[in-house]
């Protein structure tokens, strides 16, 4: 039974869609040929016969000629054409069918000829038949069944045929061919099984390729894409900027970048965890997503960054239109498992100019989205020529900073806090000032958040703790330095290490506090903290700097090692005259009170706010009114002349009597 299924496997077309369809192929051109061969072999054996009767003259020959004819029409028809697999399979179970009948048809007509001529058209007739089947085995080699079918077809009629003639020569010839086609079959079915195999070989390689093309692209796929949102990423941004911005100058026409920028995305992290945060920014993109004009592209930057380039529209409305659109879709709320997340966004835009390339048009889109976190927090700002000045002028800062002397061209002031309970000036805050030889004086206010933006600001913060240090060496004993240090400072081990490494080598217990803002909280509480006591380990105090003004988080002020807090001068300015400042200051007092820690108003100008700051509870102060900030010459005079101003207030405050 097995043996049977071998032999019918043997014969049978392949089921290897490869296979079928190279043999389809190769049959293409091949069987064309067979056709061709057997056709004219046919007619000039034929021809050879004039004695023969006419039905094999004539009839038989032309009917197999006729059909010859048709079977090569009909495969130089099919050649060239895509064909399925299965059409392929079809087409060389006919040809395995059609070889069988003609394998009988033609040899049986050719040895009908036999007793109709003498011994040179019989001689034909053999040749006939053993060049002919050898052809016809030849073009049919690439399916071993068909091959086999004409070799066996062709062999045994001729070889019972001729052994039967007893003509010795015959014999000797039905011999020689069966000896050659047996030969020849040997041949053939080893080179059946190495195309096989070749054909095998090339599909497994051409798979091979595909599935390293599949997986290059990929790669190439997820190395421009941002997995958590879907969108492309950075990489595929900075390529698609520069490609946009080359044809849309070739063509005359401008394009327009934007940027999208969460505002306090980390607290949301902090807050309900990072799972929550990246639901959160998968639905920003959607949100982003469902507004984009299809002329728009969208991607992630990186964190709560995201970018739009816009290939029409880049009017100043249209870009605000989109902006305001932009900015608007973030404010409705987030719903999450853990809660209702309420976030917005500040974003920038910018069109291209001449001239530009992709890093100058984004730095204007980056420069306008800084602009809107600053002065328009929550919507959108459209860069303009004022914003092209103020650019330049950051830039020519950002460089005067870069290759600044901090050391020579940095120098430090120093502002009195004033306690009013012990009467006396308690210690002065340090205050930075940058006097560059290129760009003239240079306020704080820009050149620390520059600082921090560039990269610069340890840098900073050890010149002017240097500075102080060799500074408080020489007060006397009781008064302290306060040193204002950036969200940066506390924000790696590495950057709290260099400070401690810096007091430490002037010795400790050292006299210089540090005043930290919020932000430094917020970036990650725990480095915080941590910086904190070792901070705190050095015998510095830490103070809370500008409390009201950012989060005025009760968290901080409950967790962190704080010795007081800075109450900022925005509510100091209105004390006169609000009343809800004043209730504000109030309940700070008293939360001071109560949690054990002091209080410092800061920027008191005017006796009527030291009044009524008086009248609140208000002890620690700092501000004008007590002095500016100066010089470290002018300090040291101020302080050897001791403090009149305290003469002043403390008779106003207990009488003339004390
Ligand atoms: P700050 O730490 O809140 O410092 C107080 C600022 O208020 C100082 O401005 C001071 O001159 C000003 N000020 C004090 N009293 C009054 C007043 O009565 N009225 C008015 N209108 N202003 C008053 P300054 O020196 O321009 O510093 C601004 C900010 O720059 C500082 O705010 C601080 O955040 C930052 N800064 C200054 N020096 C440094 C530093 O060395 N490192 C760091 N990281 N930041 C610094
Ligand atoms: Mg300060
Ligand atoms: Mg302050």
């Amino acid at each position: 039974m097995s043996g049977l299924k071998t032999i019918a496997r043997f014969f049978a077309v392949p089921d290897d869609p490869h296979l079928v369809q190279a043999q389809a192929r190769a049959f293409t051109r091949q069987v064309p040929l067979m056709y061709g061969i057997l056709l004219v072999n046919t007619l000039v054996l034929a021809a050879t016969h004039d004695t023969a009767p006419d039905l094999l003259r004539l009839y038989i020959p032309g009917l197999l000629a006729l059909t010859c004819i048709f079977r090569i029409v009909m495969w130089l028809h099919n050649r060239n054409k895509p064909i399925s697999n299965d059409q392929a399979r079809r087409m060389l179970r006919s040809t395995v069918q059609v070889a069988g009948l003609l394998g009988i048809g033609f040899p049986l007509w050719a040895l009908s000829l036999y007793n109709y001529g003498d011994a040179f058209q019989r001689s034909h007739v053999a040749f006939y038949m053993a060049i002919t089947g050898i052809c016809c085995v030849f073009c049919l080699m690439h399916l071993r069944g068909a091959a086999m079918i004409v070799a066996l077809c062709v062999v045994t009629p001729f070889t019972l045929v001729f052994v039967m003639s007893g003509n010795p020569v015959f014999v000797a010839l039905a011999f020689n061919f069966a000896v050659v086609i047996t030969a020849l079959m040997w041949i053939l079915l080893g080179n059946y099984r190495d195309f096989a195999e070749l054909v095998a070989s090339r599909a497994e390689m051409e798979r091979k390729q595909q599935e390293t093309q599949r997986l290059s692209d990929e790669n190439n796929r997820l190395a421009n894409m941002d997995s958590l949102t879907g969108l492309p990423n950075r990489r595929w941004f900075d390529r698609h900027l520069a490609e946009a911005l080359e044809t849309a100058k070739a063509e005359g026409r401008q394009i327009a970048v934007a940027r999208l920028d969460l505002d306090s995305f980390k607290s949301v992290n902090d807050i309900f965890g990072q799972i929550t945060g990246d639901r959160v920014l998968a639905e920003v993109a959607q949100r982003i997503n469902s507004l984009r004009r299809p002329s728009t592209m969208v991607a992630r930057l990186g964190n709560d960054n995201f970018a739009l380039i816009m290939l029409e529209k880049t009017s100043e409305v249209a870009m605000q239109g989109c902006g305001d659109l932009l900015t608007a879709a973030m404010r409705p709320s987030f719903e999450t498992d853990l809660g209702i997340v309420h976030l917005s966004a500040s974003a920038g835009f910018a069109a291209s100019r001449p001239g530009d390339t992709a890093d100058t048009l984004y730095d204007r889109a980056d420069y306008a989205t800084w602009v809107a976190k600053r002065e328009a927090r929550g919507k959108a700002v459209v860069f303009t020529e004022r914003h092209a000045d103020e650019l330049s002028r950051v830039r020519k800062l950002e460089h005067a900073l870069h290759t600044a002397d901090l050391d020579a061209e940095m120098h430090i002031l120093f502002q009195p806090q004033f306690d009013v309970s012990l009467g006396r000036t308690t210690g002065y805050e340090v205050l930075a000032r940058w006097t560059s030889p290129v760009l003239g004086v240079v306020s704080p206010v820009e050149f620390i958040p520059m600082a921090e933006r560039i990269g610069m600001i340890s840098k900073i913060t050890q010149t002017v703790l240097r500075k102080a240090l060799l500074v408080s060496a020489k007060l006397p004993r009781s008064l302290r330095l306060s040193v204002n240090l950036s969200a940066n400072d506390l924000a790696s081990t590495t950057a709290v290490e260099a400070i401690v490494d810096l007091v430490e080598s002037y010795g400790t217990p050292c006299r210089v506090d540090f005043e930290i803002t919020e932000t430094a909280m917020m970036r990650d509480m725990k480095q915080a903290s941590d910086g904190l006591v070792a901070l705190l380990a050095l015998g510095s105090r830490i103070a809370l700097d500008d409390f009201g003004t950012g989060h005025s988080s009760l968290t901080y002020v409950q967790k962190l090692p704080l010795d007081r807090i800075k109450i900022d001068r925005s509510f100091v300015k209105d004390v006169t005259s609000d009343a809800t400042s004043r209730a504000i200051i109030k309940t700070m007092v008293e939360l001071c009170r109560n949690l054990g820690i002091s209080c410092v108003f800061e920027g008191i100008e005017t006796e009527e706010q030291l009044d009524v700051l008086l009248g609140l509870g208000g002890t620690v102060m700092q501000g004008y009114l007590f002095g500016r900030p100066m010089s470290e010459a002018d300090m040291l005079e101020r302080l050897a002349g001791q403090n009149k101003t305290w003469q002043f207030h403390r008779s106003r405050m207990f009488g003339a009597a004390s």
